[in-house]
This record gives structure tokens, C-alpha cells and sequence, in this order.
């Protein structure tokens, strides 16, 4: 399988090398150059464990990896899960079912992805005998997994800058309690807008990011995709057969990159009746969707913070199948988009696909009438896809968070205070960061000294 830009200027490569350069050289997103039929072997795959499936799927894309190896990478991907099921769909109703996607290393969905892209990335630089020094900014859940996917990796370092005292304190403690010694998490006196600009200022200077062999946390990378893939044929697989064609899936949505994982999986075979996209009060993507204008706005801090987004990188991928492969196309309205901040589509239809938002009352509404209708405790990421059940038939939630991530805000709304035993753990522990200016020469100097040196 070929890997090509959606930007169509850059050339085709293996899944390793997509994985590898990340962004593709003229700007545009690796996509796989044609969706495989696999409807027939989709069937045989009810009843393999979570990891046999992800390789079973997985194999069709990652083929330039000895599948031994790649059985190796997906089973280590998934052991440091705290439920053997990996990925439980439970039933809240006759036909309301809810994915629960938090039982990874950092208790959201994005530990699906990483820990496996963690794993990819490790053994791609041991076998061409290079080292990386990962750099980041972050205001959370990025930020926490990518460094969990990479804790004790051989061969890479992860510098990650934060606003000091800007992002929650399990976030932080997430992040510098790790006790790992590859991982340096390293607190801004400074927003998170700082921190970023130092990320971007140091990219800039392209001899020391290549004497250091620095690389980004990479939130568009087409392996994270791919292994997301993998856990809507699971849930798939769990509905009776005769009542498959009928799902709906509701996702909450900030970059696309979830949704996209489905709609990729229903172009292979995983029949359904479609996908609503479930946004915040931050909705470029509900007025997308209902609109045809794909416009940025500001971004209003809401309490479901991963949603928090302008502009929905993932939805290059996306727009790139709507235009029938039209790289030119694909060009003319990401420039325009980039230059003026909207673009508006002449008939915006996107087949199978609808849209929902809700508000932060909304959200801790939802989060106290979901309790008390099914006695379940929802994040407010998760609250945001029980606006609109109104499809008939079979709807999964996808649950891409733990509600103990969010302690004070569910207190509030149920007067129950959740936990989870992981995070718990990580109380007791010190936490070990480094306290910076917002300078990035500090930072430079940092790496200077802890990076990691190509032999
Ligand atoms: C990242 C994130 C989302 C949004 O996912 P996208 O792939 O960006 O659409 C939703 N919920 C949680 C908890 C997240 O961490």
C-alpha cells in the first residue's frame, strides 16, 4: 500500500515512511491511496481479542513491517490498558450502547493511537539507527499521552513545554510524574500560547532542529488514523449482525481525527447507517455540516477542553475523498481557508454524516440527567454526544474520556466525586519538572544538555 498527500505535490511513500516524515512535504496529510475491500474478512474477525484484531487490520496498511514485528508492536501497544476488553461497549438502553474509550495509560481515547504510534516509532528508529528528541507544547490530553506512549523508549527524549499553573493539576501530574528518565516535562512562566510559540521558533531553526534530530508531537500523523480505525470494527462486531447496517456512531469532535477513523473503516467494508459529529460550543464543524461554510471563530474555553478548537486539522483527510482524489481542488480551498479563514462550499453532502453541539449548561445538564436516566457517569467530552439521539436504530458513544479526569465538574453536577486508581497513584508521587522563562533560548539550552545525540 501507498501512502499520498492530500496536496498531491509530494511523492507516494510506504506506511513506515508516512509514519516517519509525518506532515508530507507540500503541507498536505498521508492518506492510504485506496480504501481494501475487506468486508469478507471483517466477518471472521468477531471474537478475537482487541490486539489480534488491530493486527489483523493492521496489516493491510503497515505492509512494509514484518508481520512478526508488527504483532509484537500492537501487543505491546495495548497491555498497559486497565480492562482486558480493551475497548467495553456497555448497553444503556434497547438500542444506546456507549464505547469506552479511557481504560488506556492517561484514561482518554488518544491512548489508542499513541501508545501504538510510541511503539511504531521506537522500533522505526532503532532499525535505521537513529535517535529523535520529541518537542511539544501542550495545554493537556496530547500532551499526557504522547508522553506515556513514548515513557522509557530507547532512542527518544520528549521535551514538553506547559503553561505553569495553566492546565489541571491531574494533567500536569500526568506528565511530570512519570518517573520515566527520557521524559522532561518543562512548566512556562507563561500561557500556553508562549509556550507554543517557542515550540514553533525553535522549529525554525532548521540547524539546530537537525543537528538534534527534533521531531513534533504529532497530532495529524497517519498511524494515529489507522489504529483508530480499529475499535469502531470492534464495537461493530459486538452488534448483532443484522442490525450492523443500522448504527449510528456519535463522536465527540475536535480535530476530526476520530470520526475520520470510522468513516475511513465504512469505506472498507464496516457497513453503517452513518456518523453524527458532536462539537462543543466551539462548532466550526456543526455549522459545517449544516451550513456548508467551514469558517473559524474564536475559540470560548469550555468544559470540555479537548474540543476546543478552530480549525479541524483532520479534515484535509476528509475533504480530500469528497473531491474524488482532486489535489488541485484539495489546494485551492486549504489556501483559501488559510488566507481569508472561511471557505464556502457551493453544496456541502457528505453522505451518512450530520452534526450535533451543545453549550457548557448543556453539558452539565447532560452529565446529571445521563446519571440519573442510566446511572452513568460521563466526562463532559462524552456528554456532548447525547444531544441528538434521535436516529432509529442502533447508536454507539463513543466515550473518549474518563469522568475522573474531570472531578470538580461532575461534583458539581452529581455530588459524587469519581476516581480512578491510576490516578489516585500518581498523588503520592513527586512531581519533576523544569521551571522556565518563556525564552526559547532556555529551552534550546535545555535540549542542549538533556537531548539525546545521533552516534
Ligand atoms: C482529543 C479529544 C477529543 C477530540 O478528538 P478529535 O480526534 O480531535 O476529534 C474528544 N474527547 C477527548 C477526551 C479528547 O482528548
Amino acid at each position: 500500500m501507498k501512502y499520498i498527500s492530500t496536496r498531491g505535490l509530494s511523492e507516494p511513500l510506504s506506511f513506515s515512511e508516512a509514519v516517519s516524515e509525518g506532515l508530507a512535504p507540500d503541507g498536505g496529510l498521508y492518506v492510504p491511496e485506496k480504501f481494501p475491500d475487506l468486508s469478507g474478512e471483517m466477518a471472521q474477525w468477531e471474537g478475537l481479542s482487541y490486539a489480534e484484531l488491530c493486527f489483523r487490520f493492521m496489516r493491510h496498511f503497515a505492509d512494509d513491517i514484518p508481520e512478526s514485528d508488527l504483532r509484537a508492536i500492537v501487543e505491546a501497544s495495548y497491555r498497559h490498558f486497565d480492562d482486558p476488553r480493551i475497548a467495553p461497549l456497555k448497553k444503556l438502553s434497547e438500542d444506546l450502547f456507549i464505547l469506552e474509550l479511557f481504560h488506556g495509560p492517561t484514561l482518554a481515547f488518544k491512548d489508542f493511537a499513541l501508545q501504538f504510534l510510541g511503539n511504531l516509532s521506537q522500533y522505526l528508529l532503532a532499525k535505521s539507527a537513529k535517535v529523535s528528541n520529541v518537542l511539544g507544547a501542550t495545554s493537556g490530553d496530547t500532551g499526557s499521552a504522547a508522553i506515556n506512549g513514548l515513557l522509557g523508549k530507547k532512542g527518544v527524549r520528549i521535551f514538553i513545554l506547559y503553561p505553569d499553573g495553566r492546565i489541571s493539576p491531574l494533567q500536569e501530574r500526568q506528565m511530570a510524574c512519570t518517573g520515566a528518565e527520557n521524559v522532561f516535562p518543562i512548566a512556562i512562566d507563561g500561557t500556553f500560547d508562549d509556550a507554543q510559540a517557542i515550540v514553533k521558533e525553535i522549529f525554525a531553526d532548521v540547524e539546530f532542529k537537525s543537528r538534534w534530530s527534533l521531531s513534533a508531537v504529532n497530532s495529524i500523523n497517519l498511524a494515529r488514523i489507522m489504529a483508530q480505525c480499529v475499535y469502531y470494527i470492534w464495537a461493530w462486531l459486538k452488534i448483532p449482525a443484522g442490525e450492523r447496517d443500522g448504527i449510528e456512531f456519535i463522536v465527540p469532535t475536535g480535530n476530526f481525527g476520530n470520526v475520520l477513523a470510522g468513516w475511513f473503516a465504512s469505506k472498507m467494508g464496516m457497513n453503517v447507517a452513518g456518523f453524527k459529529v458532536a462539537t462543543n460550543q466551539n462548532d466550526i464543524l456543526f455549522r459545517l455540516f449544516n451550513t456548508g461554510v467551514y469558517e473559524t471563530g474564536v475559540v470560548n474555553p469550555s468544559y470540555a477542553p479537548s474540543m476546543d478548537i478552530q480549525v479541524s486539522s483532520n479534515f484535509e483527510r476528509f475533504l480530500y475523498f469528497l473531491l474524488g482524489g482532486d489535489c488541485a481542488g484539495v489546494r485551492g480551498i486549504m489556501g483559501q481557508f488559510k488566507s481569508s479563514g472561511k471557505y464556502v462550499f457551493d453544496k456541502f453532502s457528505a453522505r451518512g454524516f450530520s452534526a450535533s453541539k451543545m453549550d457548557d449548561a448543556q453539558i452539565a445538564r447532560t452529565i446529571a440527567d445521563v446519571y440519573g436516566k442510566y446511572g452513568e457517569i460521563v466526562d463532559p467530552h462524552t456528554a456532548c454526544a447525547f444531544a441528538d439521539l434521535s436516529h432509529k436504530g442502533v447508536k454507539i458513544i463513543l466515550s473518549t474520556a474518563s469522568p475522573a479526569k474531570f472531578p470538580d465538574l461532575i461534583e458539581k453536577t452529581i455530588s459524587i466525586r469519581p476516581k480512578a486508581e491510576s490516578l489516585e497513584r500518581l498523588m503520592d508521587k513527586p512531581i519533576v519538572n523544569k521551571k522556565m522563562p518563556a525564552d526559547a533560548s532556555a529551552v534550546r539550552a535545555y535540549i542542549q544538555s538533556n537531548g539525546i545525540k545521533q552516534l
